[in-house]
């Protein structure tokens, strides 16, 4: 049985505002592609499931029950995109865009003090913008856009700690929710052509919600994200977080039409994600 927000008419999400983009050559194409780079998680088995990290040109997701790390993953990223890297990755600035009120400018520090980076460098490195609805989180999106045109190529990351958190909110009823599904249709639209015009990386939260068709089959993880096909389709590469023993936290690349269903462990310390030690 089809999720009732997969139902609604996903128009949306097909059809990019595509006015100001042109053909390019697959020559200048593969050019373009040249300039990808990727975002360490902090753990390199995370990194290795992922390929190489966090991808730019790309949305990345994360979704997981609470205090599985996707925030923890959120403020260690705000630090590990700004350490030049393989690959002649340079580093930069970040946008972290907050709709729970849970970003914590003195996590950062600690973040920073594990990989030798100066606090107030690091702060003043990442914009900060607390969301109020979904129609306010689609209108920082303009800012973003304006910041990265300002200042092509020094912001690498953008993050949403959770993407579909106000949407929630704001649309509660059944009734609201194929309105619901076509606002957040635009709003990834809107991300997904800021992640590839700007080549920034793209990582947005999710949560998940009880599966009411799950009961009736064998599945194996009775609970799936929020935000139906829509987001499904529109997120580049998707990963569910799930706690194992202590702060042992397995990531899993959920639903990836290239890369094997792999899982990795990873720990959430004071310093951000990193490794488990064996
Ligand atoms: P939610 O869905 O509620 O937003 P979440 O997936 O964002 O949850 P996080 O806030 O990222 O969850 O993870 C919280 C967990 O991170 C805590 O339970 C703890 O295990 C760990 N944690 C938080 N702060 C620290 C710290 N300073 N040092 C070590 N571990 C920490
Ligand atoms: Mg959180």
């Amino acid at each position: 049985m089809k999720a009732a927000e997969d139902q609604v008419v996903e128009d949306e999400a097909g059809h990019q505002d595509d006015e100001t983009k042109g053909f390019l050559t697959a020559f200048e194409y593969s050019a373009k592609r040249k300039q990808l780079f990727c975002v360490t998680t902090g753990s390199i088995e995370f990194d290795k499931l992922l390929g190489e990290g966090m991808e730019s040109m790309a949305i990345t997701e994360s979704f997981g029950e609470f205090r599985t790390g996707k925030t923890q993953l959120s403020h260690t990223l705000c630090v590990t995109a700004q350490l030049p890297g393989e690959d002649s990755y340079t580093g930069g600035k970040v946008i972290f865009i907050d709709t729970e009120n849970t970003f914590r400018p003195d996590r950062l520090k600690n973040i920073a003090d594990r990989f030798n980076v100066d606090h107030d460098a690091v702060l003043d490195n990442v914009l900060y913008a607390r969301a109020y609805t979904s129609e306010h989180q689609m209108e920082l999106l303009d800012f973003v856009a304006a910041k990265f045109h300002e200042e092509g190529g020094i912001f690498k990351l953008l993050i949403i700690d959770s993407i579909m958190a106000l949407f929630r909110v704001d649309f509660s009823s059944r009734g609201e929710l194929a309105e619901r599904q076509q606002k957040l249709a635009q709003m990834l639209s809107r991300l997904q052509k800021i992640s590839e015009e700007y080549n920034v990386a793209v990582f947005v939260t999710n949560q998940i919600t009880a599966d009411p068709g799950a009961g009736m089959s064998f599945q194996a993880d009775p609970k799936k994200p929020i935000g139906g096909h829509i987001l499904a389709h529109a997120s580049t590469t998707r990963i569910s977080l799930r706690k194992g023993h202590g702060e042992l936290r397995i990531a899993k690349i959920f639903d990836s039409p290239d890369m094997p269903e792999n899982e990795a462990t990873f720990t959430i310390t004071p310093g951000g994600i990193a490794d488990a030690k064996e």
